[in-house]
Formats: structure tokens, C-alpha cells, sequence
């Protein structure tokens, strides 16, 4: 018979009963050391006492009173959110994958509202990941995610990461946006190069064509700057966020430019529950502790220090591991075993850590983690090779 729970997911028997900082503690009765986050989502780590309180207050207030009126708490997050970034409006969503469905939908509804309703293709790239809608699988196009869901949504097409002459080929008449990860997250921590970025941005503006950056992972201060796309000072027009900004709380939000949003006028679009007053509590709290250069100066120190402990550990298990790539604590592990081996390892190490497309193990810890904790990671990593490299030999 069916489980109840679609059985959609391939679940870890352990689930966890609480947590605190980077801790998980077990239905086993065995505390675990979070480098995963919930995949990227509890930036602040878990139970973080601010948090707690902006959700109490709130739920003592009011939880939700649709769209239909104002709500003051979720104009001070778009505020919050225009203050620290490119963007001057936001529309909140529920979720990543809502997030980039309206930054496509801005995107052809601004050519459309530019009478050129033609320009209607996205170009996105392979090995990325945008949620899972009909929409956002057609985006990626990855046959992991679109088979059996056929027919998909016409106007997408990819072009490899990295690749400028790709999309000088692909971009035309018929673009109306470039949409990419400016680290390619669910890909397997690809980064894109800051001269393939600046490039891309001067192609963007060269033709018109307006550029969506998906920073639902890559954003909310992980890579050591509140958004990565600033590591090659560019700005892009429209800009889709979510995981981090909620620590936990389902939140997602779609940032642009005036000029980017200029069709998203009354009745273009709309949400039930998107900016719902508990949500953008917490996101007005995330964003406060994580938006300033205290936070973000600690993740880059802290991300140093780790690095470096994690290069050494590819050293000492050249036959276990290959390379670290990504960007402040935002990071993979290329792995010459399968990453699948090496994530059970440190799970029996309790060690969390994340699967990532290209034979990548994640590393994705609370941006709150402190000098111990990580060094705690690394440790546990090279426990973990180590019992690899036994069951190997034997
Ligand atoms: C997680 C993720 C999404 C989808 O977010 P959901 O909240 O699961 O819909 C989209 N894009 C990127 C880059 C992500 O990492």
C-alpha cells in the first residue's frame, strides 16, 4: 500500500525532534551537526532566539489577511530588501520555485508591455535547477526533473554554464531574458566566472535583453556578500530569492528594477499567502541580522578558515575526494567515490551534509556557525573518508 506522504522523496529514516545553533538532535537520541541547513534555508541556524520572538510577537498579532489590504510588516521587508539591493519593488511568493515563475513573468510581460510581445524566450542554462513547477522544470530542462511531465512549456532554451559564445548564438530577436544561478546550486556548486558575468550583464544591456538572477540559494548572505552576483559587480534587473530570507520560514520573494517591473501592473499577478504577515516577520528579522557587514565579515572569516581546513583534507584523501569549489559557505565537494557513499559516511559520523548534481557533496552550514563548529565539520569529513577507504580495502 501507498505511504501516506506522497513517497515522492528518498528520506532519511532519522528525523529530529530540536534544535539549537548548528545542532539537530535525532529521533535517535543522537545529536547531529548541521552542515546542510535544510538545504540552505536556516541561515541563522536553528532556534535562533530573534526568530523565535519575531514569530511569537507575530502570531500574537495577526497571521494573515490576504493581499487584498495592506500589510504593514510586508512593505517594511520590500523596504529592507530595496534598501540593500539593486531592486526598487518586490512581489513575495511562498516558495523559490513561485519566486522565479514571476521573474519570467515580468520578464515577458515587460516586452509585451513594450508592444514587442515576440520577444518571449528565456535562455537559462544546462545543469541548473529552479523548482519544480511545470514552468520552472521547462526552464531548466533537465530530463531529471521533466520526465514524464511532458507536455512542458515552450520558451526556454539552454546553453552550457561559462559558455559566452553559447549565448551570443542563442540570443536574438525572440529573447526576452537570461536567467542563471550565479552559482550553480542543485547543479553541483558550478561557479560562474566574474568575466562571464560582467560580459553576459554588457551582452544583456547591449541587446536589451534583461538579466534574472536566481539567487534562491546563492543569496541572503551565503557566499560572504548579501547576493553573489556583487562578486562581479554587476547588478542584474530582476533578481528571485527565497530559502535563507525565511531562516526556516517558507518565504520567497521576486526583486526588479522599476523599469524591469514595468507591466507588472494591478491584476498582473497575485498570491494568496505570498508576504503573509508571519513570513515577512521572520524575513524582516533575517534580513536585519543577516544584511549588515557584521554578519557578512563573520561568514567571510569564518569561510577562510575553512577553506583552507578543507583543502587540506582533500590532500590527505587524494583518492577520496577531488576538489572544493564554490564560494564562502556555499560549498562542494567533488568526490571520486559516489557522493551518495560519502554523505552516508558523515551521516554515520552525524554529519549532515547535502547531495549535489555532478558527483558533489554540499556543504552548507548555518552562516552563524562559529570556528569550532566548522572545524568540527572538517573533522567528522575526514572520520567519514577514512571508514570509506576501510570498507574499500576490505
Ligand atoms: C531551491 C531552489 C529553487 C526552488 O525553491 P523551492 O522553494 O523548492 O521552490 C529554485 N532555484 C534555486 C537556485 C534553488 O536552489
Amino acid at each position: 500500500m501507498i505511504e501516506t506522504v506522497m513517497p515522492t522523496y528518498a528520506r532519511n529514516k532519522i528525523g529530529f525532534e530540536k534544535g539549537s545553533g548548528c545542532w539537530l538532535y535525532g529521533t535517535d537520541g543522537k545529536a547531529y551537526l548541521d552542515a546542510g541547513s535544510g538545504i540552505a534555508v536556516n541561515s541563522l541556524g536553528h532556534s535562533h532566539p530573534k526568530l523565535i520572538e519575531a514569530l511569537t510577537e507575530q502570531a500574537g498579532q495577526i497571521w494573515h489577511t490576504s493581499n487584498l489590504y495592506r500589510i504593514p510588516i510586508q512593505e517594511r521587508l520590500a523596504s529592507l530588501l530595496v534598501q540593500h539591493t539593486f531592486a526598487d519593488t518586490v512581489f513575495f511568493t511562498n516558495s523559490g520555485a513561485e519566486a522565479v515563475e514571476c521573474a519570467v513573468k515580468t520578464a515577458r510581460k515587460f516586452w509585451h508591455h513594450k508592444g514587442q510581445p515576440a520577444r518571449n524566450q528565456i535562455i537559462t542554462l544546462n545543469q541548473s535547477f529552479h523548482g519544480r513547477t511545470l514552468g520552472m522544470i521547462s526552464a531548466a530542462g533537465n530530463e531529471k526533473l521533466t520526465r514524464g511531465f511532458a507536455p512542458l512549456l515552450p520558451g526556454f532554451v539552454q546553453v552550457e554554464p561559462n559558455d559566452l559564445v553559447a549565448v551570443e548564438k542563442e540570443i536574438g530577436e525572440h529573447t526576452a531574458a537570461i536567467l542563471i544561478e550565479p552559482i550553480l546550486g542543485e547543479g553541483g556548486i558550478l561557479p560562474l566566472d566574474d568575466l562571464y558575468l560582467k560580459k553576459l550583464r554588457l551582452l544583456c544591456d547591449s541587446t536589451g535583453t534583461l538579466l534574472i538572477v536566481d539567487e534562491i540559494q546563492t543569496g541572503m548572505g551565503r557566499t560572504g556578500k548579501l547576493f553573489a552576483h556583487e562578486f562581479a559587480g554587476i547588478s542584474p534587473d530582476i533578481m528571485a530569492i527565497a530559502k535563507g530570507i525565511g531562516g526556516g520560514f517558507p518565504i520567497g520573494a521576486c526583486l526588479a528594477t522599476e523599469q524591469a517591473a514595468i507591466g507588472m501592473t494591478v491584476g498582473s499577478h497575485g498570491s494568496t499567502f505570498g508576504g503573509n504577515p508571519l513570513a515577512c516577520a521572520v524575513g524582516c528579522a533575517v534580513m536585519e541580522i543577516i544584511a549588515n557587514n557584521d554578519m557578512l565579515h563573520h561568514v567571510r572569516t569564518v569561510a577562510r578558515d575553512f577553506r583552507q581546513q578543507l583543502e587540506s583534507l582533500i590532500g590527505s584523501h587524494p583518492d577520496i575526494f577531488e576538489e572544493i569549489r564554490g564560494e564562502g559557505l556555499m560549498l562542494g565537494i567533488k568526490c571520486k567515490v559516489p557522493n551518495s557513499a560519502v554523505i552516508e559516511a558523515c551521516f554515520n559520523q552525524q554529519l549532515l551534509t547535502i547531495i549535489g548534481g555532478d558527483n558533489v557533496v554540499r556543504i552548507l552550514p548555518p552562516l552563524i556557525i562559529d570556528q569550532e563548529d566548522a572545524t568540527e565539520i572538517v573533522k567528522r569529513l575526514d572520520k567519514a573518508a577514512e571508514h570509506i577507504r576501510v570498507t574499500q580495502d576490505a
